[in-house]
C-alpha cells in the first residue's frame, strides 16, 4: 500500500500536524517537532504529547508513516570539534522528542564539510554522530536524506550514504530517505522509464532497498545535475510526471512514508489525490 502525505505545519503545537495532514487527504505526513530555524525550543509538554498521540489515532495515522525532520541548523559532520557538539546535542534532543511522541523515524540531512575537511572525514564524523545519538536513545531510526550536493553538503552520491551506513554500529536503526528533487539535482536522471530503472538499480546495488525508509516526492525547478536544491510542484518541474507515476506503480516503494515538500501548499490535496489515482491503476 502507498502512504502519501506532505510536510505539514505544526504551528501552534505538534498536535496540529495530524489534523493538517488529515485535511489534505494524507495517510502519512512529515513535521518539525520544534522550530527548525532555532537551536533551542521549549520541551514538548505532556499535554501536547498526549494530544499528538490522540490526534494521530483519531485520524488513523500509524507512527511508521510519520517522518519528523530535524532542524536545518544541525551539521553532524561539522569540521570543528567544539561546534559539532552543539549539533550532536541538538540532534539528540530531536531523537528524544521522537521517542516522547512515540515516533520511529527521524529524517535529517547528513552534513557539510564547509570546505575545511575532506568529504571522507566529514562522512566519518557524521557516522560517529549517528552512533552517539543511537547509543543514547531507543526505538528511533536515523533516516539519512540524500542531498542535492549544494554548497559543501555531503550525501549527494549514493556511495557517500553507503559509506556512512557502513560505519553505523546498529544497522537496524539507520535508513535512507530518497528525495527525488535532490537525486535529480545531484545528477541522477529521473525523466524516462529507462533512466528511472537505471537509477533505482544503482540505488539497490549501492545502498539496497532494505534501507529505504522514506521518500520525499518533489519535482525540481532546475535541471539534472544542477546541484541546486529548488523544489517544484509535482509534474510542473524538470523531472515531470513519469518519475512520480513510476514510484506510485512500483511495489518497492510500498509501506514507507512518501512525503511531498512541494512549494505550493494549496496544491497538496490535489497532488496527493493525483498520486493515489495513479497508484490505484
Ligand atoms: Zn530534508
Ligand atoms: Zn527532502
Amino acid at each position: 500500500m502507498k502512504f502519501i502525505g506532505a510536510h505539514v505545519s505544526a504551528s501552534g503545537g505538534v498536535e496540529n500536524a495530524p489534523l493538517n495532514a488529515k485535511n489534505i487527504g494524507a495517510n502519512a505526513f512529515a513535521l518539525f517537532t520544534k522550530n527548525q530555524r532555532q537551536w533551542v525550543s521549549a520541551p514538548l509538554s505532556q499535554k501536547s504529547i498526549e494530544a499528538f498521540k490522540k490526534n494521530c489515532d483519531d485520524c488513523g495515522f500509524d507512527s511508521r508513516y510519520i517522518l519528523p525532520h530535524d532542524s536545518y541548523l544541525i551539521n553532524l559532520g561539522h569540521p570543528d570539534d567544539t561546534l559539532i557538539e552543539k549539533s550532536r546535542a541538538a540532534f539528540l534532543d530531536e531523537m528524544q522528542r521522537c521517542e516522547q511522541l512515540g515516533l520511529q523515524l527521524l529524517n535529517f540531512h547528513p552534513g557539510s564539510h564547509l570546505k575545511e575537511i575532506s568529504v571522507e572525514m566529514c562522512l566519518n564524523r557524521i557516522a560517529e554522530s549517528i552512533n552517539i545519538a543511537l547509543d543514547k536513545t531507543a526505538g528511533v531510526c536515523a533516516v539519512i536524506e540524500n542531498t542535492a550536493g549544494q554548497g559543501s553538503n555531503v550525501g549527494n552520491k549514493f556511495e557517500e550514504i553507503r559509506y556512512i551506513i557502513d560505519r553505523v554500529e546498529d544497522k537496524s536503526r539507520v535508513g535512507v530517505c530518497i528525495d527525488t528533487c535532490h537525486t535529480f539535482a545531484a545528477g541522477y536522471d529521473l525523466v524516462t522509464k529507462e533512466a528511472l530503472d537505471a537509477v533505482f538499480c544503482k540505488f539497490d546495488e549501492v545502498i539496497g532497498f532494505g534501507y529505504l525508509r522514506a521518500m520525499h516526492l518533489n519535482d525540481s525547478k532546475k535541471g539534472v545535475g544542477s546541484k541546486v536544491d529548488r523544489h517544484e510542484s509535482i509534474g510542473v518541474g524538470a523531472i515531470g510526471n513519469a518519475a512520480f507515476e513510476y514510484i506510485m506503480k512500483d511495489s518497492r516503494f510500498d509501506n514507507i512514508p512518501l512525503i511531498l515538500e512541494t512549494p505550493d501548499e494549496a496544491r497538496w490535496a490535489d497532488e496527493i489525490a493525483y498520486l493515489r489515482s495513479v497508484a490505484a491503476l
